[in-house]
């Protein structure tokens, strides 16, 4: 078996710790004489293995009783319609902070539920960076406020968590989830697609403010009605079996590193290795405002564009993975989440000194 360094933005690379465990239980977990992915949702033994999942969570990130923890499906993409669907019929319109792409999908599918407001945006400056505290302020009438911390398209990051007062705070945490400590009370609703920092694509992470459920829009589907989804222990339906349990076996391995302060420090150091060297070259290039740089995503362009598609064949033979830039971007982005090794960042920073070297 070879593996490579994937950068891909996501699906994205799982910690081969795991992939060795799920490979060993797979054809019987447990000595249950089936797979994992065999067990009926309902049985006491898969059961177990939702409530293992969710209880290393509750630990990893020190989520309070009064939050629920749902695993939906549907992608943080279907996320955009539930956040309205379960907080707009408080009233109010719902607010958010415009700082890339993500931010514009989550604002033009709330549209659809009622009025939405956009508080500040980056986009006339090319989204190279996040909307700074001063320069909004929330309704008080507001339904909510929503906001992308981690913009893994452009490859921005938020360095505060915005101030709301009773307005209940949203948070897409799709590529910044379990990557730095942060304190849950601070946000009302938390969501997250699995395939960036959680496990496979297929499961949504939903972490939500018990006192917000409950008064949901009169059409919405039960399916994603938070209050039906906590009632039902994330069982309305059959929910992604195989996703969950490997969701806990990745949230096992992140314990078995120290947790999230552990891994805070790795990605600290993973992102700084690699800032630095693209600020040390003429050859490489990073667009975004140094305080909102991405932990995550690291987007960068090459000083001559016509090199690109050498970069990335030298790179594959290299088994440095996906760093191509998201298509409206251009140019590379190395995604470096919790599961890329120091390792692999060292073998890209490497790669690309010596391509520097022969090429600039
Ligand atoms: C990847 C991503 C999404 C979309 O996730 P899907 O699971 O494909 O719907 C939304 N928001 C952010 C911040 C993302 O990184």
């Amino acid at each position: 078996m070879t593996r490579g360094y994937n950068f891909c933005s996501g699906p994205a690379m799982l910690p081969g710790a795991v992939m060795q465990r799920a490979q060993e239980e797979l054809p019987d977990w447990q000595g249950t004489g089936m797979s994992v992915m065999e067990l009926s949702h309902r049985s006491p033994e898969f059961v177990s293995v939702l409530e293992g999942a969710e209880a290393r969570l509750r630990t990893l990130m020190n989520i309070p009783e009064d939050y629920a923890v749902l695993f939906m499906q549907g992608g943080a993409t279907l996320q955009f319609s539930c956040v309205p669907m379960n907080l707009m019929s408080r009233g109010g319109a719902a607010e958010f902070l415009d700082t890339g792409a993500w931010s514009v999908k989550a604002i033009k599918e709330a549209g659809r539920y009622g009025e939405t407001r956009v508080l500040a945006s980056t986009k006339d400056e090319g989204y190279r960076r996040a909307v700074r505290a001063d320069e909004f302020s929330v309704g008080a009438d507001a339904a909510y406020l929503h906001y992308t911390p981690n913009e893994t398209i452009g490859g921005v990051e938020f360095n505060y968590v915005p101030e709301t007062g009773d307005v209940p705070l949203v948070a897409d945490m799709s590529s910044c989830i379990l990557s730095r400590p942060i304190n849950v009370e601070d946000f009302d609703l938390i969501y997250a697609g699995a395939q960036k920092n959680i496990g496979p694509a297929g499961l949504t992470l939903v972490i939500v403010r018990k006192s917000l459920l409950g008064e949901v829009m009169h059409d919405t589907p039960s399916l994603l009605n938070y209050k039906a989804q906590a009632d039902n222990g994330s069982m309305v339906n059959t929910p992604p079996t195989f996703a969950i349990y490997l969701a806990g076996l990745v949230f096992d391995w992140l314990e078995g590193q120290g947790g999230v302060r552990a891994i805070e420090g790795i990605n600290a150091e993973k992102a700084a290795l690699l800032y630095d060297a693209i600020d040390r070259s003429e050859f490489y290039r990073n667009p975004i405002a140094l305080e909102h740089r991405s932990r995550m995503n690291v987007p960068f362009i090459l000083a001559d564009e016509q090199l690109n598609d050498r970069f990335l064949a030298e790179a594959g033979e290299a088994g440095l993975y996906n760093l191509q830039g998201h298509r409206s971007v251009g140019g590379m982005r190395a995604s470096i989440y919790n599961a890329m090794p120091l390792a692999g960042v060292r073998g890209l920073v490497d790669f690309m000194k010596d391509f520097e070297q022969r090429h600039g």
